[in-house]
């Protein structure tokens, strides 16, 4: 069994074949017919929290994360003087995980009060002018989120110089962030479809809502 052969072996980075049997072993990718917020649907849930609960699992994937930003040599030169930055909450986990991997400096977090308000940070919660930056999450699909992040990070005088997620599911419209080193663990086919155009509704397959 994978999960049992990475544990014990963290200094490892797990294969996308083992990142997606621990997101399916732990709830954080499912099989089934499912309606996003957005009205897409989709075959294949994921929802990297799930995962990210089982703590030996998040240790094993946030430890491989932190590998991937640290082959970078010239990320590794800066590491006592970085901070990560993610968006509440679902990235949290991630951050601290690699955070602590790493040794940086500071974890930082961006909140979103309301569904229409912009992602800010809580009062005091300040970086330093010219702070380097890696914005962490645990998925990106759309990057609208991270692509705020970074506006955010640079208006309060800080620097993004790397992005790194668990998964990586890029739909047709993502965010590109040309020039920015970015790390992830997994990529996997942005499954999710139009409702017309949906397989599973032709066939009158009844559709779960997914919520956050
Ligand atoms: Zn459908």
């Amino acid at each position: 069994m994978v999960g049992a052969r990475i544990n014990g072996r963290m200094e490892l980075i797990p294969t996308q074949e083992e990142v997606i049997a621990l997101l399916r072993r732990t709830g954080g990718m499912r099989d089934g017919h499912y309606e996003y917020p957005s009205g897409r649907h989709t075959s294949e849930y994921v929802q990297v929290a799930l995962t990210m609960r089982d703590f030996n699992v998040s240790n094993i994937l946030s430890v491989a994360l932190s590998r991937k930003v640290r082959s970078n040599s010239e990320l590794r030169a800066m590491l006592p003087n970085l901070s990560i930055v993610a968006p509440a909450t679902g990235g949290l986990p991630v951050a601290y995980g690699v955070a602590e991997a790493l040794r940086t400096k500071r974890v930082y977090w961006a909140e979103r009060n309301n569904g229409e308000e912009a992602l800010h940070f809580r009062q005091y919660l300040e970086l330093e002018k010219g702070e380097k930056v890696v914005l962490v999450d645990d998925i990106f699909q759309t990057g609208a989120k991270l692509s705020e992040m970074k506006k955010l990070v640079e208006a309060a005088g800080g620097e993004v110089i790397a992005l790194a997620v668990i998964v990586h599911q890029p739909g047709p419209d993502a965010v590109d962030f040309p020039g920015l080193p970015f790390y992830y663990l997994a990529k996997l086919d942005a499954t999710y479809v139009d409702a017309a155009k949906c397989e599973q509704c032709k066939r009158g397959v009844p559709v779960a809502k997914v919520r956050l």
